[in-house]
């Protein structure tokens, strides 16, 4: 296996919402970007063209004189991408159709091992197996020479099942585009992308302010813009991070996993002391602003000198406020690090946030504070170290995950005691009832649907999150 210590990952960056003329002009590149992939699939999908699909440079200097670029009036920076894009998709599609006979090949028993050696050899070697195609001569390729085969007759079968299972990558989708780097730059806190009229930018006010100076992808929204930006994270040598962790992330305990085992216990109340103590400390200010005020009325000027000498109590409040974030942030990272060291997880599953007002807070930048609540940080904290480890962050949805029985699957109660099924006689907490639902739910999904698993990005292949 090859050892690979980057890897190429998707994080996702917003915009703000954008004004009706910023979303037709992403709308408009977006459907032409469309309209020149259909254009390359037409010309160079079919069985001719297989010879030349290694030469991208040859295809591109082609589609930079077809016209179809000053017809549409479409940047370069876009145009050429999209060709670009085209092509990969051409390639992944014969990179399918070779697999697929393969197997077919495999499963064949009219055929002899060198019948096998010869149409694998074939299928590695592009030129020899676009000759083929195109019943053109070839020279036999070194490692089937001398074998004793029917060539015709193989050739023929190579013929007919590419006819078979050969198809046009589909019509590309029109919701995005992809732009290099000599498409778009950043000016405070937006980003700016070529347009159809020269040194005319159009921008899009981002919703944080991290920068990528790789190829990006647009994906358009409802009434702002995704922004697919690939992240190169190192992948840490974790060769016996294997393991799948069911987790539920709570207010009282930070993870509690369906095996039972807690992270971050007490949270809740680590946070909810420091709450109290900040509301007291808030009343001591206010009782501190008052007798300022007091003071000032009375015409104790020495009084109210002393108090503002203090800053009214807003120097210490700031500095303790401070020292308690910081102490509950590490209590965060630590559990989360002990966490993984001892799980070694390969994929961890948790729910999706619960969106409250349609806001998700999954969106937020990842380096929120934990003023509002320490959740959001658990959550970006975890996300960030499963990016940086290498491990699978998969949600799901948070349905059925609360009220159903993780026994029998009956509607139980969450009672102040924790969770109780009446049907079956089940207890536990709740958080633990929680993350053995999860489990539950996402073992039963991977055996209805296949989990497809990527690391390579390939442009345009991921599903955009919904608006
Ligand atoms: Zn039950």
């Amino acid at each position: 296996m090859q050892k690979k210590d980057r890897l190429t990952k998707i994080t996702w960056q917003y915009t703000e919402p954008l004004p009706e003329e910023t979303m037709d002009f992403l709308k408009g590149i977006a459907g032409d970007y469309a309209k020149v992939k259909i254009n390359v699939y037409e010309r160079y999908s079919g069985i001719a063209s297989l010879g030349r699909l290694a030469s991208l440079f040859d295809i591109m200097t082609q589609m930079r004189h077809c016209g179809l670029r000053e017809q549409l009036g479409l940047p370069s920076v876009y145009y050429e991408l999209a060709v670009r894009d085209a092509v990969s998709d051409i390639k992944g599609m014969w990179g399918m159709l070779k697999n697929k006979i393969r197997t077919l090949i495999t499963a064949n028993e009219n055929l002899s091992d060198a019948d096998r050696l010869y149409l694998r050899t074939v299928l590695k070697l592009d030129p020899v197996y676009a000759a083929i195609l195109n019943r053109e001569e070839y020279p036999m390729p070194e490692k089937a020479a001398g074998l004793d085969i029917e060539t015709e007759r193989l050739n023929n079968l190579l013929r007919r099942l590419t006819r078979r299972y050969l198809v046009r990558p589909a019509s590309g989708r029109s919701d995005g585009f992809s732009v290099s780097p000599g498409g778009y730059s950043y000016r405070d806190g937006s980003l700016y992308l070529v347009s159809r009229v020269r040194r005319n930018r159009i921008r899009l006010p981002l919703k944080d302010d991290r920068e990528c100076d790789r190829q990006i992808r647009i994906c358009i929204r409802k009434n702002d813009a995704a922004i697919a930006l690939p992240v190169n994270v190192r992948k840490r040598k974790h060769e016996d991070f294997q393991n799948t962790i069911f987790v539920h992330l709570g207010y009282r305990d930070m993870c509690t996993l369906s095996n039972g085992t807690i992270y971050g216990e007490g949270l809740g109340e680590l946070s909810s002391a420091r709450t109290e103590r900040l509301m007291e400390k808030n009343r001591e200010r206010g009782r501190m602003r008052q007798s300022y005020r007091d003071s000032l009325a009375e015409g104790d000027r020495k009084k109210a000198a002393d108090i503002e000498t203090n800053n009214l109590g807003e120097l210490k409040y700031g500095r303790q406020k401070k020292k308690e974030q910081t102490q509950i942030e590490s209590y965060i990272n630590a559990g989360i690090n002990r966490m993984l060291e001892t799980e070694k997880p390969g994929t961890i599953v948790i729910t999706k946030p619960i969106t409250v007002n349609k806001k998700k807070s999954g969106y937020k930048p990842a380096n929120r504070k934990i003023s509002e609540s320490p959740q959001g940080y658990v959550r970006s904290r975890l996300l960030q170290k499963c990016e940086t480890n290498g491990i699978a962050l998969v949600e799901i949805s948070s349905r059925g995950t609360g009220s159903i029985c993780s026994n029998c699957g009956a509607e139980g109660k969450r009672l102040a005691k924790g969770f109780v099924c009446e049907n079956c006689g089940y207890q536990s907490s709740i958080a633990l009832n929680g993350a053995r639902r999860i489990e539950a739910i996402y073992t039963k999904s991977l055996s209805t649907k296949k989990n497809r698993q990527d690391d390579s990005w390939m442009p345009g292949n991921e599903p955009i999150p919904k608006s």
